[in-house]
């Protein structure tokens, strides 16, 4: 096995609310963190100590207004749209993991967009595209992040939701996507955000070009 770099600073969560999290990304490493201390330009980036430069905020607000209408759909109780919808999330989550990945990489923008529309198997995306970019399986990198369980809840959510919308003549009709699915999406919704921000930490602030 590889050895891996010890990491000096620990990844600081953003405070937990009823909306998407707000973080704080450094324009000079690309490292996240929800310390709210890193709006502040004169504390130093944990990651490379760069200062003096204006932080973006993560989510991107593509993702936040996604996050805003799974809640609203939660609130209202509608499961089936909750599902799908928190699915759709975490496609998108993880296209703007690889992106990022890519872009640490020294891919340029067109570089990275013919990746993502040859690849637009969830699948493939997961099992080939991003062991190629961070050298690892993707379960590999989520267990050691402390996400063990992520990948294989969100595959047989995957499962559900595309048996519920294609209605598969191999495994019968999935009937319905019921409040107990949902309230696991909004489980895998809230921990995809700490995931990102963990892989983003290690594998795009700690990015190949880097070292
Ligand atoms: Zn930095």
């Amino acid at each position: 096995m590889k050895q891996k770099k010890p990491h000096a600073e620990k990844t600081v969560f953003a405070e937990a609310t009823d909306s998407a999290p707000v973080y704080y990304e450094c324009p000079a490493c690309g490292y996240i963190s929800g310390d709210p201390h890193f709006l502040d330009l004169e504390h130093p980036c944990p990651h490379c100590k760069a200062t003096g430069k204006a932080r973006r905020t993560f989510p991107t607000d593509r993702i936040r207004r996604l996050d805003e209408r799974i809640r609203t759909y939660e609130r209202q109780g509608d499961s089936e749209v909750v599902v799908i919808l928190v699915m759709a999330f975490l496609e998108a989550v993880l296209e703007d993991v690889l992106d990022r990945i890519m872009e640490s990489h020294g891919a340029d923008i067109r570089l990275r967009r013919t990746v993502m529309d040859t690849q637009r198997s969830i699948g493939v995306r997961i099992g080939k595209v991003f062991p190629t970019l961070a050298g690892e399986e993707f379960e590999d990198a989520a267990s050691e992040l402390g996400y063990r369980d992520f990948p294989k809840r969100w595959r047989k959510m995957r499962e559900a939701r595309n048996g519920f919308i294609h209605d598969s003549p191999f495994n019968g009709p999935q009937e319905t996507l019921n409040p107990q699915m949902a309230a696991e999406a909004m489980e895998l919704l809230d921990q995809a955000y700490r995931l990102f921000v963990l892989l983003n930490n290690r594998f795009v602030a700690d990015g190949v070009h880097r070292e």
